[in-house]
């Protein structure tokens, strides 16, 4: 019974067999070598039903391999998208919770809590750089990846009063030295200013233009990234700088010590503010180079918004 199924195999699939007869053959001999001697050896007839026997297994063996292979590319395949959807809701549940939170006035800080929470999710697909973020507010202060933070969304308490950061400072002349050296001029038209200096300036704006106009170009107090004491005004504040030769001369070097052209062209609904071809702020040259060579604003690196709350 058993010899008529084998020699039924043989006949009809040989030819399958054959092909991969030469990847087994050295085991086979192998086989034969080892059992041939009571076995088989000088036995015509028996020898090819026990060859045959062998290859079909390792037949079955091959096919397998290649089936839980094509498998596992498919499973593959099916759970890339998931797993990267989750690492990406991990990223932003990471946003969401200020990992360290200091004593600060109850109200501020529940404030900030409450905004990021609640609109982390309409940013996460603006972000084309999801940077692992570490939100930390020290007495109403906000800092990511301990890059201080202030937009609309962000805010300074009236008590914070910094002054002039001497690093960006130093780095600021270093910059005008060089554009000195290529022969163009960089002054500073505006740089530090206090809580009360920018409540008087955005009211002085807001008699003359309305609120919703001055909310374009003006910050409220609290909201000014003047207050921080890493931005300066470079030249003229006005649009008469954006063509200039100066202007494209920050555009161009900026990074390199460390600053940003902080309200870029076209990203104007992202940041909240119009473009500011002359605000440059400090953030260290390996973010500064990042955000610049990728034409982002600052929202974007880090995937959060710039909404006033009302
Ligand atoms: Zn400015």
């Amino acid at each position: 019974m058993d010899k008529n199924l084998n020699n039924v195999h043989e006949e009809s699939s040989g030819n399958d067999i054959d092909l991969f007869t030469n990847y087994f053959d050295d085991d086979n001999n192998d086989n034969y070598a080892d059992n041939g001697g009571r076995n088989s050896r000088g036995n015509g007839a028996k020898r090819p039903t026990g060859k045959v026997r062998i290859r079909w297994s390792a037949v079955a063996m091959l096919a397998l391999i290649i089936i839980l292979f094509v498998l596992l590319i498919v499973l593959i395949m099916i759970f890339k998208d998931e797993i990267t959807k989750e690492v990406h809701k991990n990223d932003s549940s990471e946003q969401d919770v200020p990992a360290v939170v200091t004593t600060a006035p109850p109200v501020t800080t529940s404030e900030t809590t409450t905004t990021t929470t609640t609109e982390s999710s309409e940013v996460e697909p603006t972000s084309p750089f999801p940077v692992e973020t570490d939100i930390t507010v020290i007495d109403g202060v906000t800092y990511i990846n301990g890059i201080l933070i202030v937009n609309k969304t962000y805010s300074v308490p009236e008590s914070f009063d910094p002054g002039v950061d001497p690093v960006a400072e130093a780095k600021l002349l270093e910059m005008y030295d060089a554009a000195a050296d290529d022969g163009l001029t960089l002054w500073t038209a505006s740089g530090y200013r206090t809580y009360d200096y920018q409540r008087e300036l955005y009211e002085a704006y807001a008699a003359t233009d309305g609120y919703d106009a001055a909310d374009t170009y003006s910050a409220r107090p609290g909201h000014s990234e003047h207050e921080t004491g890493l931005t300066f005004d470079v030249n003229d504040p006005t649009s008469a700088f954006d063509d200039t030769p100066e202007a494209q001369w920050l555009k161009e070097h900026c990074a390199e010590y460390g600053f940003i052209i902080r309200y870029p062209k076209g990203k104007e609904d992202i940041t909240g503010f119009m473009y500011e071809s002359w605000h440059v702020r400090y953030v260290g040259e390996e973010i500064a180079k990042v955000i610049m060579e990728n034409d982002i604003c600052l929202e974007e690196y880090f995937g959060i918004t710039s909404e006033y709350p009302d």
